[in-house]
Order: structure tokens, then C-alpha cells, then sequence
């Protein structure tokens, strides 16, 4: 074992990862999975938490996919059931589920006031809500065993305003919020035995936003120029590079004494003023 693996310690861990499905859950799984840990995806999308596990199988890691509704107590808790029944245990749990709706944003035709409040709701709640419920399943799990923890999906959009963004920016700003209160929650009446952080993203091309940043050719958008203008580093983020930050998160012996944080990987779009 080489000096790197004693100190980060994953191998041998069970990372659950809500929203396993998507673009990003699949790449740091695919990371976590080379550093020996095992992966539960979790989507409400059963075919695609299924593929994303089959891949890391295909190159020699260890994965399951699993359907479930991060929405759903119930669903969750079966599906806990069925964690546990397979590996005894759960170490790791990354909140990926979430994204963004069309109907919660302000096109640009619209104003503040023609916001439609259904869909203001199904944002909220698919991101707020679908942190939240996994969390309690999950995090009394952690609680119990006396070992874990928990890594929520912030966004740049948490931080700043976004033009058009209304509901995801919200609903994003109070995981960051809930992040510090269940880290304090966890601490205080777990005896520090179970941390919660997360990381805030910046612009990542995924399913959700490629066609807003890029077109049918390639080339940038005029939004997805105004994103690379405002972010020091002339580029949009590769999904490999949240990696070594949720590795980091993810090891209780690297970041033993780390709880509460929401680490932006932004390449440094949260520090720049765009002047
Ligand atoms: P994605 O759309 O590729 O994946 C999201 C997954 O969540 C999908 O597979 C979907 O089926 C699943 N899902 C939706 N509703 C669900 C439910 N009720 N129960 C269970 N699963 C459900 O998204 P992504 O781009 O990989 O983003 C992952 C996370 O990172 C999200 O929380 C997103 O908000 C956040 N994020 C992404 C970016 C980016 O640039 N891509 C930036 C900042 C934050």
C-alpha cells in the first residue's frame, strides 16, 4: 500500500451517491472507485445508476446500481436496507442528486413577477428536500456506526446571483446553509464522529446546461462566453476535477478535523469580479 492510499485510508469504503445517473456522480465514483472504495449509485433512474455501475465494473472496481427517489423516506429507507443487507455499512454519501428546472428559471422574455410557483416548488424541493431526506437515512446510519460522512452538491450559483437562476441558486443556498447546520448537528451530539461538507461547482458542461454554454459546433454561447469571462481560469471544469477534492473531503484521516466547509472548484470564478 502505497504512502498516498495509508493516508486518504478510502480503500474498502462504501460510497452511496444520490443522482448516480448523472454525469458528474459517474466521474467521481469512477476516481473513488480506483482509490478501492466501493460504489452504491442511487437514481431515480434505474438503467442509468445501473450502466454507470456496470462501466466501474468493466474496469475492475466494485459497483451496484440501484433505483430510489431521493424524495421518498420510504424508498430511501429500503434502499438503505438493501445497502446494508450487501455491505454491512456505508461510509460515504454524496447528495449529487439535483439540477435545474426550465420552468424555475426567468427566461429572458419574462420578469420576477411571471415565475411559476409549481415549478419554483419541484426545484426547490428535487435540490433542498433530495439533500435533506438522504441525510437523515444515510447520516442515522453514520450516527449509529459511529463513522461517515456526508458531502453535499453546492453551486457558484449559491454565492452569487446568475441571471435567469432563481429557484436551483435558492434551493442551492440553503444546502450550503444546511451543510453547516447538519456538520454542527452531527459534531455536537455524535461526538465529532461523523462530518458533513460540500463542494460548490462551478461551470461543469453536463446534460442540464450544454445547450445553454455551447453550440450544435462546439463554439461558446454568448451565456456560455460570459461564464468563461468571469472565470480566471478561460475555461469550464472537467467533471474528473471535482476528484481529488471529494477524496479529500471523503478520508477521515486527511480531513479528520474538516466539517461544515463548502469548497468551491470553480477555477476561481467565485474570486473574480469579472472587472
Ligand atoms: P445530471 O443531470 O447529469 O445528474 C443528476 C441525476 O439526478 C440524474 O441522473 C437524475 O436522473 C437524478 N435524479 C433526478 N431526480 C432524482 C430523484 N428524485 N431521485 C434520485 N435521483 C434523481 O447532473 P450533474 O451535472 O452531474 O450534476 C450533479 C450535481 O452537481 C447536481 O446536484 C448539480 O446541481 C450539481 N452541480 C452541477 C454543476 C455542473 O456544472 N454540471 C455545477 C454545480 C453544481
Amino acid at each position: 500500500m502505497s504512502y498516498l492510499d495509508q493516508f486518504f485510508g478510502l480503500s474498502g469504503k462504501v460510497a452511496v451517491i444520490t443522482g448516480g445517473g448523472g454525469v458528474l456522480a459517474y466521474e467521481i465514483g469512477s476516481g473513488l472507485s480506483q482509490a478501492g472504495v466501493k460504489i452504491v449509485f442511487l437514481d431515480i433512474n434505474e438503467e442509468a445508476a445501473q450502466a454507470a455501475a456496470t462501466r466501474i465494473n468493466e474496469k475492475g472496481g466494485d459497483a451496484i446500481g440501484l433505483k430510489t427517489n431521493v424524495l421518498d423516506l420510504d424508498a430511501l429507507k429500503v434502499t438503505r436496507d438493501e445497502v446494508l443487507a450487501k455491505y454491512g455499512k456505508v461510509d460515504i454519501l454524496l447528495n449529487a442528486a439535483g439540477g435545474n428546472m426550465p420552468g424555475a428559471t426567468i427566461s429572458p422574455e419574462q420578469t420576477v413577477f411571471d415565475l411559476n410557483i409549481s415549478d419554483l416548488d419541484k426545484v426547490t424541493s428535487l435540490n433542498f428536500n433530495g439533500t435533506v431526506l438522504p441525510s437523515m437515512v444515510f447520516g442515522e446510519v453514520m450516527a449509529k456506526q459511529q463513522s461517515g460522512n456526508i458531502i453535499n452538491f453546492s453551486s457558484m450559483a449559491a454565492m452569487q446571483s446568475i441571471t435567469r437562476v432563481l429557484g436551483y441558486s435558492t434551493a442551492k443556498a440553503a444546502v450550503s446553509n444546511f451543510t453547516a447546520w447538519m456538520a454542527m448537528e452531527m459534531a455536537m451530539k455524535f461526538g465529532g464522529t461523523v462530518r458533513v461538507n460540500a463542494i460548490a461547482p462551478g461551470f461543469f458542461i453536463g446534460n442540464q446546461n450544454r445547450a445553454l454554454l455551447t453550440n450544435p459546433d462546439g463554439s461558446y454561447t454568448d451565456r456560455g462566453n460570459k461564464v468563461i469571462n468571469k472565470t480566471p481560469m478561460g475555461r469550464f471544469g472537467e467533471a474528473r476535477e471535482l476528484v481529488g477534492a471529494i477524496m479529500f473531503l471523503a478520508s477521515d484521516s486527511a480531513a479528520s478535523f474538516v466539517t461544515g466547509i463548502v469548497l468551491p472548484i470553480d477555477g476561481g470564478f467565485s474570486t473574480f469580479s469579472g472587472v
